[in-house]
């Protein structure tokens, strides 16, 4: 009978082959007295092993190809980099001295004290980087116990094929497993936002983790598959369904090597239309994706990210410093940076604002609104962003832009920002691009206006629905009333492309409608040339771009517009992406 056994799927995919169980055993850690005049030798003990981990690292870093299509070694960076804090290293080496205690307690007890700071982390992502601490501890351990994991590695060509089961992996470990040629893993530990699963969802690699068990059953050499997609491994499974997995397998790595292969093309529609696919970004994996998937550049980069999640603000180094690494990894690759959009569901533990609960926070004070009540903290922000300006193609673009005041406010404020950096000597480019979010519906009604003072426009769909059709985007009471469809809100949307034709700037869509391949030929039929999509859409936004001749359809997307009979829209679309 079928052993089916449930996980966080973190990557889609399906893969099926044989159980390869990595077996690591769960370190074991004492505490043991040492005596006095053998304290030194304990931290030199502990010192001896942090260094042979950082070989360890090291090498696994070395052995891994240049020509490997993702940016993994930033992973193994990322814990080589946890081998120089002090936090790992040299406070075991405080708590060695204070209790006169072993290497591994003292190791521990840190390890403990980082995870519970860690624990109570409210983001998600943040919380499981504590997974991060675990792996290089582990690695530690087994130095300093002699159980070295470099001696117990499987040789390639065991590894290739198989469905790798394991307690957890390591991105080290994931690395490596991929260069072996494993089809995919399970893991019993891990959540969907560690590094590990962001590794895999990167690499493109089935897998699944947070299983709790993986019974002793499922043996080495059975047959298994591994359904990513709906977070399941299956075992001992008929030969019916073996079969059926096998033809979606195909199916689905049919389709995976064709929106590959897209990568290196232009997007560019069959009547010859030049379409810009830019990326949305949060964190620094998204604009390592971004880059893999070939994007035109950043589009969007939400920077409230670097504001939550700690009691402090960035000051204004800390926020260059931030952009200059992001464009860093772009290399050279134009950065659109989207100026401080807290407040609503965005919150920040420091926000100056953050002790007023807002009656209505979606139409309080947020965004730009809450940056020019609170100057302290916008303008460190422009300061940061016009500086970056100096090192590379920054566009800085305001959220949430409503009137023309507002527009004249903010524009000023630039202004007086940029004297101040001339004044203190601070390079910057003069002619930085500033641009504006259409989140508004008053701001898509009267477009034109914003069109003229701007230099491009960015119809943020996922606020401009929510405001237009009154649904608050995270009440999911109303979540079914959202409709990028609704004939105000096509028609919103138009008008600002439009007005941007008309003024000859740029407009791009950001919110997530850019991103569903659904609506790409609608958009392109109003006009839309530049599209800003979560990485992992953007080659299948760039398929559906290849095959649409907008000159076949625009008759089309004008009846749709015209229409307000929902049934008759949807009937309309799906007309449209049958052509
Ligand atoms: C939007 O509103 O469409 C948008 C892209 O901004 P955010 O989702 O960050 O509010
Ligand atoms: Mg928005």
């Amino acid at each position: 009978m079928t052993i089916t056994i449930y996980g966080s799927g973190v990557s889609r995919g399906i893969a099926i082959g044989k159980v390869y169980r990595l077996e690591r055993g769960e370190v074991e850690v004492y505490e043991a007295a040492i005596p006095r005049h053998l304290v030194e030798d304990e931290v030199a003990r502990f010192q001896r092993a942090v260094e042979i981990a950082r070989q360890q690292l090291r090498s696994i870093r070395d052995s891994i190809p240049g020509s490997t299509p993702v940016d993994i070694t930033d992973f193994i960076d990322t814990h080589l980099l946890m081998l120089d804090d002090s936090l790992l290293t040299a406070a075991p080496v405080e708590l060695i001295r204070q209790r006169q205690c072993n290497a591994e307690w003292a190791l521990k007890a840190q390890r403990d004290a980082l995870a519970q700071v860690f624990d109570e982390m409210d983001d998600p992502y943040l919380r499981t980087r504590k997974d991060d601490i675990d792996h290089v501890v582990t690695r530690i351990q087994r130095i300093l116990l002699g159980l070295d994991a470099s001696s117990e590695e499987p040789a390639a060509e065991q590894l290739r094929g198989t469905i790798v089961l394991a307690h957890d992996l390591t991105p080290a470990e994931t690395a490596l497993l991929h260069h072996q040629g494993i089809a995919g893993f399970a893991t019993e530990s891990g959540g969907p936002l560690s590094h590990t699963s962001i590794l895999a969802r990167s690499l493109g690699m089935p897998a699944i983790v947070g299983t709790h068990l993986i019974p002793q059953q499922i043996r080495d050499g059975s047959t298994v598959i591994l359904d990513a997609g709906h977070g399941m491994l299956l075992a001992d499974v008929d030969d019916a369904t073996l079969k059926d997995y096998r033809r979606r397998r195909r199916k689905e790595q049919k389709r995976r090597s064709e929106l590959n292969r897209l990568k290196d093309q232009p997007a560019v529609t069959l009547d010859g239309i030049g379409i810009r696919l830019l990326a949305n970004v949060e964190l620094r994996e998204d604009v390592l994706a971004a880059r893999r998937a070939a994007a035109d550049g950043i589009g969007l980069y939400r920077t409230e990210f670097l504001f939550m999640n700690r009691s402090d603000i960035p000051d204004e180094e800390e926020q260059l410093k931030q952009y200059l690494s992001v464009m860093k990894t772009l290399k050279g690759l134009p950065i659109t940076i989207r100026t401080l959009d807290l407040g609503s569901d965005k919150e920040c533990g420091a926000e100056p604002a953050s002790e007023h609960i807002a009656p209505n926070p979606a139409l309080g004070l947020r965004a730009i609104r809450l940056c020019l009540k609170y100057a302290d903290l916008f303008r460190p922000q422009l300061r940061a962003i016009l500086r970056a300006s100096a090192r590379g193609p920054v566009r800085l673009m305001i959220p949430m832009l409503s009137s023309a005041r507002e527009l004249n406010e903010v524009l000023t404020l630039i202004e007086d920002v940029r004297q101040e950096l001339a004044r203190d000597g601070l390079a910057f480019d003069p002619d930085m691009p500033v641009g504006g979010m259409i989140e508004v519906p008053a701001a898509a009604l009267s477009a034109g206006l914003f069109a003229k003072r701007l230099d491009f426009l960015s119809i943020g769909t996922n606020d401009l629905i929510q405001y237009t059709l009154a649904i608050d985007r995270v009440d999911d009471e109303v979540t079914y009333l959202y409709d990028p469809l609704h004939p105000a809100v096509l028609r919103l949307i138009k008008m600002v492309i439009d007005a941007g034709r008309q003024q000859q700037v740029p407009v791009a869509m950001c919110g997530e409608m850019a991103g569903d391949p659904v609506y790409t030929r609608l958009l392109l039929g109003m006009g839309l040339t530049d599209f800003s999509v979560h990485p992992t859409s953007l080659l299948e936004v760039k398929a559906t771009i290849q095959h649409s001749r907008v000159s076949d359809f625009r008759d089309l997307v004008d009846d749709i517009l015209a229409e307000d009979d929902p049934e008759a829209i949807a009937s309309l679309l799906s007309r449209l992406n049958q052509i």
